[in-house]
């Protein structure tokens, strides 16, 4: 079929884990973003830690895990930065595929 432009809209075509400059043991089976039990980017080198959630760890999913991912990581983000146990809810653990 002819035509002067095409646009691709695609969802669920998962994260760009090569803008990302992410190696493979970064990466789940999957290819979403392996994290540690504290939602922290597994195997990353250097003292800054790189925190993940949502369809980039879990893979395409719902709104509802995203939001409480985010909320979860944003928990473990609290007690990072305050070094100690954070106040904050956090109500899911990293999905089990991600680990
Ligand atoms: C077509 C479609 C329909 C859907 N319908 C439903 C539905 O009916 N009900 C439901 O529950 N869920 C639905 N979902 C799933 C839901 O949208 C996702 O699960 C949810 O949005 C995931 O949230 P997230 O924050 O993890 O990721 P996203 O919402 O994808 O947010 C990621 C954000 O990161 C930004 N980003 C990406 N790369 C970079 C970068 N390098 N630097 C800075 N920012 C960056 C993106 O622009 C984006 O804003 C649908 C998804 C799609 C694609």
């Amino acid at each position: 079929m002819r035509a002067d432009l095409v646009l691709i809209a695609a969802g669920f075509v998962g994260p760009e884990v090569d803008q990302l400059t992410l190696a493979e043991r970064h990466l789940t089976a999957r290819q979403t973003l392996s994290v540690t039990s504290d939602w922290r980017l597994r195997d990353l080198e250097g003292a800054t830690p790189v925190f993940a959630c949502g369809d980039a760890v879990r893979g395409q999913s719902l709104i509802v895990w995203a939001i409480a991912e985010g909320r979860s990581a944003a928990a473990a983000i609290d007690a990072a930065l305050g070094g100690g146990p954070s106040a904050l809810p956090a109500p899911v653990e990293p999905y089990a595929l991600s680990w």
